[in-house]
């Protein structure tokens, strides 16, 4: 039979640490992976058979659950038709109808195949637009792993704590500003410095990648005054946060309107896709119309645009985010309780249906309170949990997503399992 070590121990022969992304190898809380046979609702099994309530959620895109069958059957149904073309579809249409109907500050979007990508692309055409070479990003965001982004950035990067990567040419890196989240005086120190060279600021609006985080009053808004009054673009990263939250971007919610957004993750109902999109007049600074270029072999593919339409189309359709949110804040308030009653001093930084539970007892709202987490603490909780067959992110910093799928029988086993791994857990008096 095959077991995850044995296909672990082959995988890291073939693949650099057995992995095709870097948080999957449980390096951080010194485990080996489990290898994925299948996933259904809110259940994922390994290759042999055990069965685990999910929350990595694939990382965020499985908003309806694993495998939704009105998603498979329009996936199954677009592969009938062919799988590629090169060419322009009529899906391709309807998504972006979708999408710009959905974000108001999105007139205009261009389909790509990650989130990477999107971000990547966006803050060249940001550079291109405005002529301007260098960027504001915040610790702690991560924007995918494209050279002018992997700078401070969250997620795998800070997992591993890894501060940015070899193979980025130093003169790259050094276009990258990068300002602790939440502090708007440095931003506008930076800008006072650098205003006239500064092509964008992006920014996760509600960072999940250091954990989830939220922007305290006032500092989303004090970037968009910034940037309008300097000529700088802002840049709404919500590859997360879009259809998350709300059917929309977290934007939508904070009523604020940035130059451009990155989409991915939900929008593409499970399978690889990414966006960006925003104003007119920049979006057509594209190639064909304008000179920056991007382009994409499989961009557009229709696959990924019928799991995505059929995602998006579902989730229009039955607006269930106030019944997942209140699912999510009960889930949040009980394990709370949990710790408090085994005196384990947390905070649960909970965001519609994303939530980060941090070892610690100070507020964290940026990168620095973030990673004063008792790491140590979650690793033994990780563990716990995991062996109580819930799937949570092998990391600090990263979020727990819940699903349309997640009904109130799997709330209570995870509460049971939480209660459970509370007990094996050290008391903090003995632990550092
Ligand atoms: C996941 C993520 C990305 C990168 O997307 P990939 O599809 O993994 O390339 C970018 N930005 C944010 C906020 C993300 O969470």
């Amino acid at each position: 039979m095959k077991t995850s070590t044995s296909l672990f121990e082959k995988a890291k022969r073939l693949i650099p640490g057995g992995v095709n992304s870097p948080v999957r190898a449980f390096r951080a809380v010194d485990s080996t992976p489990i290898f994925i046979s299948r996933a259904s609702g809110s259940r994922i099994y390994d290759v042999e058979g055990k069965e685990y309530i999910d929350y990595v959620s694939s990382w965020g895109p499985m908003i309806l659950g694993h495998s939704h069958s009105e998603v498979i059957r329009a996936i199954k149904k677009a592969a009938e038709r062919g799988t590629s073309y090169g060419a322009p579809t009529d899906a391709e249409v309807e998504m972006a109808k979708l999408i710009t109907e959905a974000f108001p500050s999105i007139e205009m979007i261009r389909m790509v195949n990650s989130g990477t990508e999107a971000t990547m692309s966006a803050i060249r055409l940001a550079r291109g637009y405005t002529n301007r070479e260098k960027i504001i990003k915040f610790e702690g965001c991560y924007h995918g792993h494209a050279d002018s982004l992997l700078v401070k950035a969250g997620s795998g990067v800070a997992t591993l704590g890894i501060p940015g990567s070899p193979g980025i040419p130093e003169k790259l890196a050094e276009l990258t500003i990068t300002l602790p989240f939440n502090n708007i005086e440095t931003v506008k120190s930076a800008v006072d410095m650098y205003g006239e060279d500064i092509a964008c600021i992006i920014v996760e609006p509600i960072p999940g990648n250091m954990g989830v985080v939220h922007p305290i009053p006032g500092f989303l808004e004090e970037l968009r005054e910034i940037t309008e009054s300097h000529g700088i673009l802002l840049i709404f990263d919500e590859v997360i946060t879009g259809f998350r939250l709300t059917y929309g971007g977290f934007q939508n919610i904070a009523g604020i309107e940035p130059d451009l957004t990155c989409l991915g993750k939900i929008i593409g109902g499970g399978l690889p896709v990414g966006a960006f999109g925003g104003r007119k007049d920049i979006m057509e600074k594209l190639a064909p119309t304008g000179p920056v270029y991007q382009a994409g072999t499989l961009s557009g593919n229709p696959l990924a645009m019928a799991a995505g339409i059929t995602t998006l189309k579902i989730l229009k359709e039955n607006s269930g985010y106030e019944n997942l949110d209140w699912k999510t804040d009960y889930l949040c308030q009980e394990m709370k309780k949990l710790f408090d009653q085994k005196g384990i001093p947390i905070r649960i930084n909970r965001a519609g249906s994303m939530f980060t539970i941090f070892f610690t007892e100070n507020e964290v709202l940026h990168f620095d309170s973030a990673s004063k987490s008792d790491k140590k603490l979650f690793e033994s909780y990780f563990r716990e949990m995991f062996a109580n067959r819930i799937n949570i992110a092998p990391s600090q910093f990263e979020a727990s997503f819940l699903s349309f799928a997640h009904r109130d029988e799997d709330i209570e086993i995870t509460l049971n399992a939480c209660a459970k791994a509370l007990e094996n857990l050290p008391s903090p008096s003995i632990n550092p």
